[in-house]
């Protein structure tokens, strides 16, 4: 295939987007907004400018590669100081992401946000890791971004890797057309299928778009018959979907759809907590983040939420480790 995608990181040696050692490629481009996104570079399908103050020393450089006047005129560092974190050299108002200013800047302060890329040019990246692959179990995992927006791509990436005996997980909201979901799960041993809320008012707040297609896609995926595993992860935000409620609602129509931990193709549930890790990726992209005052939610405050799933059979775990080995299910199911 010729096609390229554009992928914003192929991040080696991830050790929560699937079981042992993965090579994670994110592809750029999402159908939802999600409020509290830990990957906001990843949701626009076009390529993007990251600025990096720290590194910028006000050359001007950039200001007179560009076309749009998108740059604001060099200031002296004394008083690009003192106007501190607030300060920004590019109006994203006017800028229409044509990046001729990154050759301008000699200082790597402008930088590329999502690279063309083959399927082989990928894989080049992902075989590297092999070794890896091996002795931890582990193998590529496609994410995003979200890469059923790129069907043909994604799906000729996994065949890829499954011709190459490459273990693969798609990390997916589910919001897309069950056919694309069907044919990559030839393809596909697990899918890391996010939960967000079961209120579809609530959903569409929050992510910008309702949530039956989401739901009705996991069960579709759950009664599938195949071998494909499915491990749900629910990333939980302060203030939208922390309570015992929710909780509650969801371990047990997640049970409805297991027969409680006996059937189907639910293996685990991973509780994410939310973090705010990603605060220098909105600076850079000069957007604001709504949740940027908001603190991350402490694991250990999850372990309640996480005793409702596994009182249901459900394999749970806080974080998503893919080496948690977590055998207190049954336990629980039994007590
Ligand atoms: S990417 Fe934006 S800031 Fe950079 S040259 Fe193009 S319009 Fe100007
Ligand atoms: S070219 Fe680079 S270092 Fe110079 S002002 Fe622009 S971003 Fe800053």
């Amino acid at each position: 295939m010729k096609e390229k995608v554009l992928i914003t990181d192929i991040a080696k040696f991830s050790v929560n987007d699937g079981p042992g050692f993965r090579t994670n490629v994110f592809l750029k481009g999402c159908p939802l907004r999600c409020e509290w996104c830990h990957n906001p570079e990843t949701i626009p399908a076009y390529p993007e400018v990251y600025w990096k103050k720290r590194l910028c020393v006000q050359c001007g450089a950039c200001m007179e590669a560009c076309p749009r006047d998108a740059i604001n005129p060099p200031i002296e560092p004394e008083i690009a100081n003192i106007e501190g974190s607030t300060y920004h050299k590019i109006d994203r108002a006017k800028c229409d992401n044509c990046l001729k200013c990154i050759d301008a800047c000699k200082y790597d302060a402008l930088e590329l946000v999502g690279k063309p890329m083959s399927v082989s040019e990928v894989m080049d990246v992902v075989e590297q890791d092999r070794p890896f692959y091996n002795t931890s179990g582990g193998g590529m995992t496609l994410s995003g971004g979200e890469p059923t927006m790129h069907p043909a791509f994604s799906l000729e990436l996994l065949k890829e890797a499954k011709r190459r005996v490459i273990h693969t997980c798609v990390d997916t909201n589910g919001y897309c057309n069950f056919s694309i979901l069907e044919e990559m799960a030839e393809y596909t041993d697990i899918f890391l299928f996010d939960l967000k809320h079961l209120d579809s008012a609530k959903h569409l707040e929050k992510t910008g778009v309702k949530n039956e297609l989401i739901l009705k896609n996991l069960e579709l995926l759950c009664k599938k018959d195949s071998d494909i595993g499915i491990w749900v992860r629910i990333p939980v935000i302060p203030g939208f979907n922390d309570d015992i409620d929710f909780h509650t609602k969801a371990s047990a129509y997640l049970a409805s759809l297991t027969g409680n931990g006996t059937i189907g193709n639910i293996k685990r549930v991973d509780l994410v907590p939310f973090h705010n890790y990603c605060m220098d990726k909105y600076n850079w992209l000069g957007r604001k983040w709504s949740y940027s005052e908001i603190d991350a939610v402490n694991p250990s405050f999850l372990d309640i939420h996480a005793d409702l799933y596994r009182r249901h059979g459900l394999i749970t775990t806080v974080g998503g480790s893919g080496f948690e080995e977590i055998d207190t299910a049954k336990t629980l199911r039994n007590s």
